[in-house]
């Protein structure tokens, strides 16, 4: 079969932005608003393809994906005008007669490749920030998630001319002739080994990459919590999306004088939640390959399951589960879980919680539950993750005002709301100076120049 070919997409894409036209602040928030207005217009067609592809609940699907990329629309709609700029900075007296600003201006054509978890909200997204920046785009919706990819790429296709934003619907055959081409910025979301094989090619081009990657993000819970709070934060957080979503606290670190109470609290939380057959309940999401369903349900083998197990290859059910009793050996604790399976592990002292996350990759989020202010800040000093949640889980994700991203294996680069737009920004940095007061000291020859440099330098930095 022939190679194919991506280069007529991105070439019309260079040819749209060489018009200037996507650095005009109005066609920018213009692009915006109407693509706000496609993703609610299309809002049932995107809750119907999720529910095909993985069974998602509608309102899982408006909350984590439809409500998301909008309310994220009108905050960077709102703040637009200020984080474009320019951006006046103080100037060294050394450099009188001159102003010193930053020009944000856009970096070309951005390539937005997304995962199947939340197939459109992890395009939308970073498109957002492309468009706000002012560039083109081309995304590559997942195609583990095809009916949601179909959706994503008509909404895309009726909404904008190809030349500023188009979709490419397609596999990894179709995402590796995207990475043969040369883009200006290249935002990956997805697993560590893909991730790895982007950066391997952006590296070819000197593409810059933001790699939102995932990992094991552990919770630690102390004895001084609410458990009906705690438990009910770390069952949402856990079965949300049966589990497939990268900030999901991925094992559970429990302090052993509280575990007994916490995991009875749980399993009444789940039943709460999803009645007393999970598989039945309309609000609990199927795992959406069967190759991701195998891998889940080997995560089981080891451990003493204290709720569910149960599984259901037809219908790629896996139920929501809680495995004790597990150790830092098993399989559960080798490799991201990325599904709705919970193992606990179990310590004495927080010191034994905080060396064993500090052993472990850095991972994407981290959540700890105690009252202890002194505790908590313990626990965010000593460990590194790319964000984190006192008392709570993944709610971090939702707020605009911060950055959202990975550190180490969980990736680097930030986006969301101010984040995404600089993500997308070539921060250009600007000097302006007068024609006066050339002060002649800087130029060759240097003789007896530096002792006097150096003197003036400590009066007027
Ligand atoms: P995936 O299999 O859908 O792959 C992601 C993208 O990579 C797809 O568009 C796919 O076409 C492309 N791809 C796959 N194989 C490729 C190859 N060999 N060459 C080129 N492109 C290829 O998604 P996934 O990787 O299974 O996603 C799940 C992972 O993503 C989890 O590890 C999760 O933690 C992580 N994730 C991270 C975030 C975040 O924001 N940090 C969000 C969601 C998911």
């Amino acid at each position: 079969m022939d190679p194919i070919s991506m280069a007529p997409i991105v070439q019309a894409q260079r040819d749209f932005f060489s018009t200037g036209k996507t650095r005009e602040l109005a066609f920018r928030r213009r692009q915006l608003e109407v693509l706000r207005d496609a993703v609610r217009g299309n809002a049932s067609r995107i809750v119907r393809a999720l529910k095909e592809d993985m069974g998602k609940p509608a309102f899982e699907a408006h909350v984590a994906e439809v409500s998301q990329v909008t309310s994220g629309i009108e905050y960077t709609l709102k703040s637009l005008k200020s984080w474009a700029g320019p951006h006046r900075v103080h100037t060294p007296a050394y450099l009188f007669l001159a102003s010193s600003r930053i020009d944000p201006e856009p970096v070309g054509v951005a390539l937005v490749i997304g995962p199947w978890n939340y197939p459109m909200d992890l395009v939308i997204e970073p498109l957002t920030g492309a468009i706000a920046a002012g560039n083109c785009a081309v995304l590559k919706p997942s195609e583990v998630a095809p009916a949601t990819s179909e959706v994503v790429c008509s909404m895309v296709r009726e909404t904008f001319d190809p030349g500023f934003v188009v979709a490419v619907e397609g596999g990894v055959k179709e995402t590796q002739a995207l990475l043969a081409e040369k883009f200006d910025y290249i935002f990956y979301t997805g697993g560590t080994v893909v991730g790895r094989l982007v950066m391997q090619k952006a590296a070819e081009q000197l593409t810059p990459v933001t790699l939102e990657l995932g990992g094991k993000s552990p919770c630690i819970v102390e004895p001084d919590i609410d458990l009906a709070v705690t438990a009910r934060r770390i069952t949402w957080g856990k079965y949300f999306n049966a589990g497939q979503t990268c900030i999901a606290p991925d094992y559970l670190l429990v302090n052993s004088s509280v575990k007994g109470e916490l995991l009875e609290a749980i399993e009444r939380c789940k039943t709460d939640f999803y009645g007393d057959d999970p598989k039945s309940s309309p609000d609990f999401t199927r795992i959406v390959s069967d190759k991701h369903f195998e891998r889940v349900s080997a995560l089981m083998a080891d451990g003493d399951i204290v709720f569910g197990g149960q599984t259901d290859a037809a219908e790629r059910y896996i139920a929501p589960t809680l495995i004790d009793n597990v150790l830092p050996e098993h399989k559960a604790m080798q490799e991201e879980i990325f599904g709705p399976v919970l193992p606990v592990l179990t310590y004495t002292y927080l010191q034994e919680a905080i060396d064993f996350v500090r052993e472990r990759p850095k991972p994407l989020s981290l959540y700890a539950f105690t009252r202890d202010r002194d505790k908590q800040a313990r626990v965010l000093a000593e460990t590194t993750s790319g964000g984190a949640c006192i008392n709570d889980t993944m709610v971090h994700y939702s707020n605009p005002r911060l950055p959202f991203g990975g550190i180490g294996t969980s990736g680097f680069g930030r986006y969301h709301g101010r984040w995404s737009f600089d993500t997308f920004s070539n921060m250009k940095a600007v000097v302006n100076r007068s024609f006066h007061f050339d002060i002649y000291l800087r130029y060759p020859p240097y003789k007896n120049a530096q002792k006097l440099a150096q003197r003036l330098l400590r009066y007027v930095t």
